[in-house]
């Protein structure tokens, strides 16, 4: 009977509901500009080559370091010497975790044949590490005590709000509360506490409050959230703004209506921080919009406006097989509500759908080792595990944290037998996470996707621009040329 309530929701889920998901960070970019988020999708438009290597690198070593030596340096320092001192302290105690991450970054570099990087790309790194670590000294562990435990790089899917996000670092305090943390890696400047980052910062807070009590407007355990910066953090008071938490829903309803290829109004914010500020997207914002206004009015040649129909039909297509990357956890998650987890798993694991039973065997570079707790022939259920086969690795949390807010990383199977199952990550920083944060709870794995829409999405949006150039008198985009607002 299972088999049948799995086999037929994977249907009737294709046919009846689109499965998208909207990113935390997609959600900030909608509640900065409804028009920023549709350039993305369905536009395909991408911001311009930039260099995230030392970003990367930093958010690398302070998802290691955050459970290990920034949890046991924790102390409630009040003033500048003492924050320096305790950031000192966590500087030495991660110094390997720091050099490992450094070293997995260069070789990746060289790997993937990019702009060797600068020379003082070391210091940068520790540069901003420590920084980080000042600010999390000043702001954070100087008003709260040292906590029980910290999460880091945690993905939180909440199929039911349709939103997904990956938390920097969730620490967790004695009396059960806990304090969300973003790390801003990409500079040093301070943290807006009135654009994406604090849009981000909400959006996780919902995901979280998910996390941790089944709703996200439960704050009941919330203590804090915080976007920490060089030497500094952003802070929002709490409770946070109904105004706020509307605007971060109501721009999660409008991504989400616009994956599903429902066509939401769109506003342009009084202050437009890219247009208004100059910024790289502001011709291709322009040429979208002044694209649409002539369509709707009829004023385009007919062989442009074929090719522009069959483009965006294309790319609506592609936002479909966006949606199917997230199949797997609606699937799930429906079966959960249905059935309640225990059964629902029982379930699932019999339809091959997910594998439980294992445990973290070893790490070696990227790939970690599971081993199945026991094999019994006669037990042995069918799994759809096999090389290639993109998972997540779920650690099961107890506290009824649902299933899919539970820690978590996503790698390729390599190798699956009865009894083991290796699986490889991208990078080393990940396989060791993994051990360190999935190592001591039961392991349950789903099937997952990843996500290439962007990708796909980007070469249709350079072909568009291209046959407008070449299709379209010129006078049809002056609105453009002369940076004109075209609203
Ligand atoms: S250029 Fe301005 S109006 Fe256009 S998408 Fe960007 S922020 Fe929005």
């Amino acid at each position: 009977m299972g088999d049948l309530i799995v086999r037929d929701l994977y249907k009737t889920i294709s046919h009846a509901q689109k499965t998208h998901l909207v990113q935390s960070k997609e959600i900030a970019t909608s509640c900065v500009c409804p028009y920023l988020f549709k350039m993305s999708y369905p536009f395909g438009v991408v911001g311009g080559e930039r260099d995230y290597v030392i970003a990367n690198t930093v958010h690398d070593a302070i998802s290691l370091a955050s459970p290990t030596a920034i949890l046991e340096n924790w102390q409630q320092g009040k003033t500048q010497n003492d924050f320096e001192r305790i950031a000192k302290s966590i500087d030495k105690d991660s110094e390997d975790i720091l050099q490992k991450a450094i070293a997995n970054s260069k070789s990746r570099v060289k790997m993937e044949g990019k702009t060797p990087l600068l020379e003082t790309f070391d210091f940068e790194v520790q540069d901003r590490f420590h920084g980080l670590l000042i600010g999390l000294a000043k702001r954070v562990m100087k008003k709260y005590p040292q906590p029980k435990r910290a999460v880091t790089e945690i993905t939180i899917t909440n199929v039911a709000e349709v939103q997904e996000g990956r938390i920097d670092a969730i620490f967790e305090f004695k009396d059960d509360r806990y304090g969300l943390v973003e790390w801003k890696t990409n500079d040093v400047k301070r943290a807006s506490g009135s654009g994406v980052d604090r849009w981000q910062l909400i959006a996780n807070f919902l995901l979280t409050n998910y996390r941790y009590t089944g709703d996200e407007n439960n704050w009941n355990r919330c203590l804090f959230g915080s976007v920490i910066y060089y030497e500094g953090a952003y802070f929002p008071r709490l409770p946070l703004s109904e105004e706020w938490l509307s605007k971060v829903k109501k721009d999660r309803k409008f991504a989400h209506e616009i994956l599903c290829g429902e066509r939401p109004h769109a506003q342009k914010p009084p202050f437009c921080p890219v247009c208004d500020r100059d910024g790289e997207s502001r011709s291709d914002c322009r040429f979208y919009r002044e694209d649409s206004k002539q369509a709707l009015l009829g004023n385009l040649p007919v062989d442009y406006a074929n090719i522009r129909r069959l483009l965006l039909r294309r790319r609506y297509l592609v936002l479909d097989e966006r949606a199917e990357t997230h199949k797997h956890k609606f699937v799930i998650n429906t079966i959960i509500d249905r059935l309640g987890e225990a059964n629902a798993l029982q379930e699932l694991e019999k339809t091959g759908v997910i594998n439980s039973g294992y445990r973290i065997h070893s790490i070696n570079a990227n790939s970690v080792t599971l081993v199945k707790k026991y094999y019994n022939d006669d037990e042995a259920t069918l799994t759809l595990l096999e090389p290639r086969k993109i998972v997540r690795i779920i650690g099961k949390e107890d506290n009824g944290i649902p299933l899919l807010a539970c820690v978590n990383e996503k790698g390729f199977v390599r190798e699956v037998d009865d009894t083991k199952l290796i699986v490889d990550f991208d990078g080393n920083t990940i396989a060791e996470r993994a051990k360190t944060q999935l190592r001591n709870l039961p392991i349950i794995i789903i099937p997952d996707e990843i996500n290439l829409t962007r990708r796909v999405l980007e070469p249709m949006h350079r072909f568009h621009r291209l046959a407008a150039d070449i299709m379209l008198p010129p006078e049809f985009f002056l609105g453009v040329q002369n940076n004109e607002s075209g609203f």
